[in-house]
């Protein structure tokens, strides 16, 4: 196989690999191997030094056959089209795995929004909007925080669509802030959810989570809780995170043998992930290269930072004693990865699964926001539980009794569902 670093190629080859274990029609993988629709804008805004800076934007409704596209808004330096292809067709195949009555989008505009002050910040928030407006809502298409957004920019997405509408309409947008229309839970609920199907894959593996070690890539949100969860709610050891530091331009692991301190940790980290070193050392944390999580003596790994991260070249690097892979990030492990993966018999959560806990408090936040009636935090991360638990058994189910990986497994539920769908509203 070619090695792949574009992730649509490889959102596509992985639909490829599973149309063919369908046997689905050529006509429908024509319609699901692309976006149905994408668009493309540029997005000036007024910089505080009083230039105005164009920044370009995309928004991708990959499928809506089973309700609204969902997903979400990433701000980030290295966008291209196609990576916001892959992503918006991972979101249709995430909805439908979870079962949420939602289609799958994603968006992006190309900025590093560290670069940004809060004014040019909610500047570009509002701008996006004023673009795209027309073809989003939330019977259309609901976007949500991503790499390099928060609640703080949806809250400002939500009240300037609600002024181009206007009337209020929270459910044009999912992930703001508390208060603001969004719902308890949300902020934790990928990283929960990410160890609620850790926890199901390691009663399958026969395995204590109280005797496991958890190596984990990335800080951000999904990282984050991830590693709060994996302390506080199955009882487990996390020896390391990683980041990327925004001044030394470089990524770090930052790891301790007897176990980090997750909350210690978020505690030093600014709003873009970046953990301040010198504290983390002064605290006993051992910094290391960024690439060091990944060859770490571990039972577990939670790859939650950005995708391609496992590929060819960095496969061999993880450790003998790693039983299990849960993909926190959308997209981390290429394909040439993912055999060796296979062949060498861990365990894997794939990421459309794993990382559906943000989706489906949003879709539960949305609800809310119809009812405007709003739930407890227990509430929501109870549902949220279940809701991840059932979809964890349903596609392990289907893995042993197809006797497949559980990627293709998870696939084979969601392109059904989708299909079906396809064919209720006599699409196919
Ligand atoms: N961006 C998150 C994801 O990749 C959440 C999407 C959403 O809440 O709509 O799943």
């Amino acid at each position: 196989m070619t090695s792949t670093t574009n992730a649509f190629e490889m959102a596509q080859r992985q639909f490829d690999h599973v149309a063919e274990l369908l046997q689905l029609d050529p006509q429908v993988r024509e319609i699901l191997r692309w976006p149905m629709r994408e668009y493309h804008f540029r997005i000036p805004v007024r910089m505080d030094d009083g230039t105005i800076r164009v920044f370009q934007g995309f928004r991708v409704q990959h499928n809506d056959a089973r309700g609204p596209c969902k997903g979400g808004i990433r701000f980030h330096p290295a966008e291209t089209i196609d990576t916001v292809r892959a992503l918006a067709t991972w979101m249709t195949w995430k909805c439908a795995v979870v079962d949420l009555p939602l289609g799958g989008g994603k968006g992006g505009v190309i900025v590093d929004p560290a670069t940004l002050s809060e004014g040019e910040k909610e500047r570009l928030a509002r701008g996006y909007i004023q673009q795209i407006w027309r073809n989003i809502g939330p019977r259309q298409d609901v976007p949500a925080p991503d790499v390099g957004t928060n609640p703080q920019m949806m809250g400002w997405m939500m009240d300037e669509y609600s002024k181009l509408v206007g009337q209020y309409t929270p459910g044009v947008i999912t992930g703001k802030p508390v208060g603001g229309g969004g719902s308890l839970g949300r902020t934790e609920a990928t990283g929960f959810g990410v160890i609620y199907t850790v926890r199901e894959a390691l009663k399958h593996l026969n395995l204590d989570p109280a005797k496991c070690v958890a190596a984990i890539q990335g800080f951000g949100n999904v990282a984050q809780y991830a590693a709060v969860g994996f302390t506080e709610i199955l009882g487990g050891k996390v020896i390391c995170v990683s980041y990327w530091d925004r001044e030394d331009r470089t990524a770090y692991t930052v790891s301790k043998a007897d176990g980090i301190d997750p909350r210690f940790l978020m505690s030093i980290t600014d709003q873009y992930g970046t953990i301040d070193k010198s504290k983390a050392r002064a605290a006993g944390y051992t910094i290391e290269d960024g690439n060091a999580w990944l060859s770490k003596e571990a039972d577990v790994l939670i790859p939650a930072a950005l995708e391609g991260q496992i590929n060819a070249d960095t496969v061999h690097h993880i450790h003998e004693r790693v039983k299990l892979i849960a993909e926190g990030a959308n997209g981390p492990t290429t394909p040439e990865a993912d055999e060796i993966i296979r062949q060498r018999g861990i365990f894997m959560i794939p990421d459309f699964l794993c990382n559906a806990g943000g989706v489906t408090v949003s879709y539960f936040e949305s609800v809310q926001n119809d009812m405007n009636f709003y739930w407890t935090k227990e509430e929501v991360l109870q549902r949220l539980d279940t809701k991840m638990t059932q979809a964890f058994q349903a596609v392990l189910d289907l893995a042993l009794k197809e006797g497949v990986f559980m990627r293709d497994a998870a696939y084979m539920v969601a392109i059904t569902r989708v299909v079906k769908a396809m064919e209720l509203r006599g699409w196919i």
